[in-house]
């Protein structure tokens, strides 16, 4: 992750006070390889981390972090509610129905097959959330 992104998560910035368990979840949505992660994934691996730091805390900071328009939260069905960074990119989720794995794609022919469509219904789309559930082909 960049000094950009660092800087533009900058707990201060959004008004919230920096304390360790808001600074840790903060670098763990940051640097994580899995960009969508369950309240329970993040509390699991800052044990494995040796972060002391309980489910409660995990679930308030989560809040918090989308109060505040850090971090967005998912509740795609079948599944926990999963937290990602707000990186302020639109993008749409796929969502593998097997494995709970959440794969991001975006679309222009989408976004603007989107526009025409509400249009035609006479509105404009003030935002929107697509997501397909899939599964994986059989070869
Ligand atoms: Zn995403």
């Amino acid at each position: 992750m960049n000094g950009d992104a660092m800087e533009s998560h900058d707990l201060r910035k959004v008004g919230l006070k920096v304390t360790h368990p808001r600074m840790r979840i903060l670098e763990l949505l940051e640097q994580a390889k899995a960009r969508h992660m369950t309240a329970e994934d993040i509390y699991r691996h800052l044990i494995q981390h040796g972060d002391e730091i309980g489910l409660a805390t995990v679930y308030r900071v989560l809040t918090q972090f989308e109060a505040a328009g850090i971090v967005l939260k998912h509740n795609f069905e079948g599944g926990q509610a999963v937290y990602e960074l707000d990186r302020g990119e639109h993008h749409d989720h796929m969502v593998d129905i097997d494995t709970g794995k959440v794969i991001e794609f975006s679309s222009e022919e989408i976004e603007q097959l989107q526009h025409k469509i509400a249009a035609e219904h006479g509105y404009e789309i003030e935002e929107h959330s697509l997501v397909l559930y899939v599964r994986k082909k059989r070869r």
